[in-house]
Formats: C-alpha cells, sequence, structure tokens
C-alpha cells in the first residue's frame, strides 16, 4: 500500500508554514520538485566528509568522491534502464540536454533544406535550441499540431514526418495539457522515415517508469530538480553509437584524453560531454534521489498520481468559469492547467498563496502553446508523491475565495 502520510514525513518543507499559522500546500512539483531528506542529507555528507575533486586526485578523499559520482550515472542508467552508465550524460538541466544535442549532433547533421519537427505542444527548451540550430543552418522547423483537447494530431504525422525529417524531438508528457504522449509510436513513426527521435522526459520520468530500450528513442533529456534532486544537473540519454559520433560540445578539462599546442583528443563517453570540474554533489543528490524514488517504486507513484489528478480535475471541473486546458478522461500527467473566468492566472496565484498553496501561473516555457490556445497564460497545479486529497480540496475551496474577493456569481 501506498502510504503517502510517510512519504510526506520525508520531505522537511512540507512540515513548514508559508506564513505564521498557513501551513503549505506544495502544488507546484512540475515547475521543481520538494527535496526528501534523503537527498539533502546525501550532499551534505559528500560536503562534511569527502568532498574533493573528482576523476583527477590520487587521495583518498578524491577516490571517495570519484566513486559516489560514477556511482550516481550508474543509478540513472539503472532508473531509465540504459544499457550501459557511459550513455548517461550529466547535463546542467534537460534544456542544456537539447541544447547539447543541437550543438553536437545538430551542427554536424543538418543542413539547408533539412526539417526537424517538434509539436506545437512543447516547452521553451524543445523549440529555442532548434530555432537557433535551424537558423545557423539553413534547415526547417515543422510543428505537429494539437487538437482542442491538447492531444496530438496524430493522423497528421504522415504530413509532418518526410524523407527530409533529421530528427523528430516531442515531449512525452506535456507540462501544460498533462497529455501522456505515445511516445512508442511516436519514435516509430520518426524511424520509419530515417529519421531521428529525441524525447523530452522532464515530466515523465519523475512520474512513470522510464524504459529508454522499450521506448527506443535516440535521445533522451531530463532534470533532477523535477524528481526528487537537486537542482544544477540533469541528464542526457543518448545510444551509443550516436554519442560516439558527435563531436564535444564544451571543451576544457575532464573532455579530452590528450591535448598539445596544435590540438586534443577527446575523451571516451561519457566525459567528453562532461568539460570542466563537473557537478559532484548535485550527481550524489541525483543519485540519492533515483534511490529515494526506486524505493517508492515507479509503478506506485504513478498509480498515486493518476488517482490524486483524476480527483483534482474532477473537483477543478465543478468550479464555475473554471476552464480545464488538455484531455480529460484519459490517464493524464500529474498537472491541471486553467483558467478562471474574469480573474488573471497571476490573481489566482496571489490569492492561494495567502492560502499558503504555491502553484505556477503564466505561460509554463509554453508561449507557442498558449497562443494557440488564444491567451497569454494560464494557471496550473502540479501533484506528486506527497500530495493528499486534502491538498486538492483545500485549493478548491482557495479557488472559491478568490472568486468571491473577485465578487463572481456563485
Ligand atoms: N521540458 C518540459 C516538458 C518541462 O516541463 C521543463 C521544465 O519546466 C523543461 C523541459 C525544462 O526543464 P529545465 O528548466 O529544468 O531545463
Amino acid at each position: 500500500m501506498y502510504d503517502v502520510e510517510k512519504v510526506r514525513a520525508d520531505f522537511p518543507i512540507l512540515a513548514t508554514e508559508v506564513y505564521p499559522g498557513v501551513p503549505l500546500i506544495y502544488l507546484d512539483s512540475a515547475a521543481s520538485s520538494q527535496k526528501p531528506t534523503t537527498v539533502i542529507q546525501a550532499m551534505d555528507d559528500y560536503y562534511q566528509r569527502y568532498h574533493a575533486n573528482v576523476h583527477r586526485g590520487v587521495h583518498k578523499l578524491s577516490e571517495m568522491a570519484t566513486t559516489a559520482y560514477e556511482m550516481a550515472r550508474v543509478k540513472v542508467a539503472e532508473f531509465i534502464h540504459a544499457p550501459a552508465p557511459e550513455q548517461i550524460i550529466f547535463v546542467g538541466n534537460a534544456t542544456e540536454g537539447f541544447n547539447l544535442v543541437a550543438h553536437s549532433w545538430g551542427r554536424a547533421n543538418v543542413g539547408p533544406g533539412d526539417e526537424i519537427l517538434l509539436t506545437e505542444m512543447e516547452h521553451h527548451a524543445n523549440i529555442v535550441p532548434w530555432q537557433i540550430l535551424a537558423a545557423e543552418r539553413g534547415a526547417t522547423l515543422r510543428f505537429l499540431p494539437f487538437h482542442e483537447d491538447g492531444t496530438l494530431a496524430l493522423e497528421r504525422l504522415g504530413e509532418f514526418l518526410t524523407k527530409r525529417t533529421k530528427l523528430f524531438s516531442f515531449t512525452a508528457v506535456s507540462n501544460v495539457f498533462g497529455t501522456i504522449n505515445p511516445v512508442r509510436e511516436l519514435v516509430d513513426a520518426a524511424h520509419a522515415v530515417g529519421a531521428l527521435a529525441m524525447v523530452d522526459a522532464a515530466q515523465l520520468t519523475p512520474h512513470m517508469p522510464t524504459d529508454v530500450q522499450a521506448i527506443d528513442c535516440d535521445f533522451l533529456a531530463f532534470s533532477s530538480h523535477k524528481m526528487c534532486g537537486p537542482t544544477g544537473i540533469g541528464v542526457l540519454y543518448g545510444k551509443r553509437e550516436l554519442l560516439e559520433a558527435m563531436p564535444p560540445f564544451l571543451g576544457g578539462g575532464d573532455m579530452i584524453r590528450r591535448v598539445t599546442f596544435e590540438g586534443f583528443i577527446p575523451n571516451e563517453l561519457p566525459w567528453k560531454f562532461e568539460a570542466g570540474t563537473p557537478r559532484i554533489a548535485e550527481a550524489i543528490g541525483l543519485g540519492a534521489a533515483v534511490d529515494y524514488l526506486t524505493g517508492l517504486e515507479m509503478e506506485a507513484v504513478q498509480a498515486h498520481e493518476q488517482s490524486i489528478t483524476a480527483y483534482a480535475l474532477e473537483s477543478l471541473s465543478e468550479i464555475p468559469g473554471l476552464t480545464l486546458l488538455g484531455p480529460r478522461g484519459v490517464r493524464h500527467g500529474g498537472v491541471a492547467s486553467f483558467t478562471l473566468q474574469g480573474i488573471h492566472p497571476h490573481d489566482i496565484a496571489e490569492i492561494l498563496d495567502k492560502d499558503g498553496i504555491a502553484i505556477r501561473a503564466g505561460h509554463h516555457c509554453a508561449m507557442p502553446l498558449h497562443h494557440k490556445l488564444g491567451i497569454t497564460a494560464s494557471a496550473r497545479a502540479s501533484f506528486y508523491v506527497h500530495t493528499l486529497p486534502a491538498e486538492i480540496d483545500k485549493l478548491v475551496a482557495s479557488l472559491h475565495r478568490a472568486r468571491d474577493v473577485f465578487r463572481l456569481e456563485r
């Protein structure tokens, strides 16, 4: 049995008050999740007991730090079922994962007349790096549309995936709609026209089991800070032959095997893509986050989120004037985005904040998506391992209060 109260006890921040007498109700995990004690302690332990640089020293502390850093890579590889730890590149965040692929693979493989296919529901992290690449290389970006209900127009895939498509990069789970896209089907469709497939797993890996081999994607990126881990680190997974053929992204120490005044020979995977002193404490924290989520079991995490999200969508839909964005009646990522007639999302968020409820308001780094919907912003509540039905009830009560503040009729 999944014991939410027990899980909640693992997160010290959940016992705090936002204002005197007002406990925190954290409904913003899709933006960044809170951290369990084990993650905080793992990083603290590194700094207190064995901080040193990795891969360099022969002394004991450096050895300990190197082992912990590389163990974190092994844990992440197992967590997403990567064939080998060398295929796990530690980057700054999911955003850097996209930039790395666009910069390194993109500049070597994309030219004039080539196309990169994205979808209209992408986060800016999976749009802007390709816009930069396309402008530089004379390539074209195309966007697979979404239907009004926030599901992809899969029936039009054949129109958008063509022999000119070099890469199809798409999100597994929409951070606005909560749509869970048919990842394997999309990867297969890309491969069928000879294109590569990159998956934005920023809203997948923290919430559901991830299996890169079952998905068969060529690249996949996600961030640690959305999955109980620290900020400052993310993961890029890639197929070995692709990563091996790709030129380095950043140059400097650690990413080289040999340097002369004339040039350099790059290091092996994964260090070829990890220039300079890496994110040691962050990797150790991410490793602890992976241990934590593995302990909860991702199937159980997913089931908990499914039920809490269904409850939230149902409860929110009963509020007069509230419009939910995204599909209904299907499996849904742990987000509920909405607009409330007569109140700007920022005003909603401010009123909710006074009740201790943290939600996100704005475009959620998906401006083109909002533009297509004809709105500039929405409010988003998002749920995680620790969310309680009682917190959803408080969210609903607070939204009613917001309507009262704005004197909207009940
Ligand atoms: N992709 C999606 C779907 C996201 O939700 C986010 C974060 O909001 C990102 C990419 C970018 O994550 P980060 O800002 O950690 O790089």
